[in-house]
């Protein structure tokens, strides 16, 4: 293992003195939050926390950590689930949260440039109270731009819209040796050459700092319309999302849930859901700009539901009717992590059609071995959340459990051609299942790629496809 230079107080004085003190954060004056993210079971903390406002700022932190080879963690809101931002080496962790400002709104161009520590709902209400339109949508709103960019986010809206790739036009980074770069425009086309921005997109902070970006928007959709389809079987709800997709309608999102994922939710919130006929449902939206419109994606949409033995179907067309249904879908991560002690994510996707063939194993599967696994997902996506929760066992029984269950889900995500992660990225905990998922060309490719930008190694070491 390379071996990493630790911050001392002669390292924080030269700092200093090209940023403020009062953004440095050293040795106790770390706060505990620093050490962990959101799974919050790999802890570790950095030597320092620098609380940079500007892109020199993050350049010349660079260029000093490269010298004195001192390791880098970039963080945005700490909102991840894998520890990718996580500073295992200790060294510099990079907080992006006072870098908040809009840079620019072109309306001319339909672009938007951001600092990387504005904040998803801050940037969606800014856009959204001027008539546009930011369309990724990952659930935890309070992370960062940068972070989303970062991890390649992708939420509910993927279905229509796609992930965060598909609206990042350019991107400022700071390269590990300090050099601060542009890559790509405020163009629609590119098509010159390899895309470094592209390459930046969803690799975790190891290969460059994001210091800047714009984004592409689109014009606001005026009206959505939501569709609470409740089924006998959740067999019956999933199979039929190919279908909506094969007649070709085009809804914003597909959500599948199950009635205990839904009790739970309804215990976190303190909040009935709006219907209890069912022990599964499909969740659809559709967007438009007029009534008219969305009721021509929809009535179809409706027809095969009740087509594949859908019970009912719910139309949710005013904020009222359709917030109380949307909220409890969001709850749902929070809802299952305060119904047991300490639980572990499965967040592997896989082709559309073989979404059914995914939730049938892990009904079998926590059958088969005996421990709580619950599930809800994307299901007009393929992307699949699935929790395994320890409840009251003991260290020993839970990590022997937990081991059998991921293997054997993630061996079973590959046999149905899907990804070891769809959008919660690889960070310091998936990395093994990236390895046995990838074939080795793939991954010396991906290794080289990281030598090229960051020969010293000094950006998020021990993350994604790296040792
Ligand atoms: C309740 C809940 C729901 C969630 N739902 C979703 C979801 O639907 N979809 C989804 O994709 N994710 C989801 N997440 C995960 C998480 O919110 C995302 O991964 C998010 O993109 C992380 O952003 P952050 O600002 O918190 O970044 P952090 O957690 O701080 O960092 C994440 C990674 O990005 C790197 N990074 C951060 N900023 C920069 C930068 N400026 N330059 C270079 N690297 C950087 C870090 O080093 C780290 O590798 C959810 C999390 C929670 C807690």
């Amino acid at each position: 293992m390379m071996e990493y230079k630790q911050i001392t107080k002669e390292d924080l004085d030269i700092i200093a003195g090209f940023m403020d003190r009062e953004r440095l954060l050293f040795g106790e004056e770390i706060n505990e939050e620093y050490s962990h993210d959101e799974l919050a079971s790999e802890k570790s903390y950095p030597s320092l926390v620098a609380r940079v406002t500007s892109t020199e700022e993050v350049s010349k932190l660079m260029a000093y950590a490269n010298e004195h080879h001192i390791a880098v963690t970039p963080r945005g809101a700490g909102t991840g689930l894998v520890g990718a931002s996580v500073a295992v080496e200790h060294g510099i962790m990079i907080d992006t949260t006072l870098m908040n400002h809009v840079l620019e709104l072109d309306e001319e161009n339909l672009t938007l440039t951001v600092e990387p520590g504005v904040l998803l709902m801050e940037l969606r209400n800014y856009v959204e109270e001027r008539g546009f339109y930011y369309p990724p949508d990952p659930g935890e709103k309070s992370a960062t731009i940068g972070g989303n960019i970062s991890t390649n986010a992708g939420g509910m809206t993927a279905v229509k819209y796609g992930v965060t790739r598909d609206y990042v036009r350019s991107l400022e980074v700071v390269l590990a040796d300090g050099t601060i770069m542009q890559l790509g425009g405020k163009v629609v086309k590119n098509s010159s050459g390899y895309d470094l921005k592209d390459m930046v997109i969803g690799s975790e902070g190891t290969l460059a700092f994001v210091t800047k970006a714009i984004l592409k928007l689109l014009p606001l959709p005026k009206k959505s319309v939501s569709l609470l389809v409740p089924f006998p079987t959740l067999e019956q709800a999933i199979g039929t999302v190919p279908l909506i997709i094969q007649a070709k309608s085009v809804p914003t999102a597909i959500e599948f849930m199950e009635r205990e994922v839904i009790l739970d939710a309804e215990e976190y919130l303190g909040r009935k859901f709006p219907d209890n006929q069912a022990d599964a449902y499909l969740l659809l939206k559709f967007d438009g700009n007029t009534m008219e419109e969305i009721a021509s994606y929809y009535d179809e949409t409706a027809q095969i539901c009740l087509d594949q033995g859908a019970i009912d179907i719910l139309i949710a067309d005013t904020e009222e009717r359709s917030l109380p249904v949307w909220k409890t879908r969001g709850a749902f991560l929070e809802a299952i992590k305060a119904s047991t002690s300490m639980m572990d994510e499965v967040d592997v996707v896989v082709p559309r059609n073989k979404v059914n063939a995914f939730v049938e194993f892990v009904h079998q599967l926590r059958q088969e071995i005996g421990i709580r696994i619950k599930s809800f997902g994307h299901a007009g996506d393929g992307n699949l959340h699935v929790y395994i929760l320890r409840d009251d066992l003991p260290e020993d029984k839970w990590q022997d459990l937990l081991g059998i269950a991921m293997n054997r889900m993630y061996a079973k995500a590959h046999d149905l051609r899907g990804q070891v992660s769809g959008e919660h990225g690889i960070g310091l905990v998936k990395k093994p299942y990236l390895n046995e998922s990838l074939p080795e060309a793939s991954l010396v490719l991906m290794r080289g790629i990281k030598k090229v930008f960051d020969p010293n190694n000094i950006l998020n070491p021990h993350k994604v496809c790296q040792a």
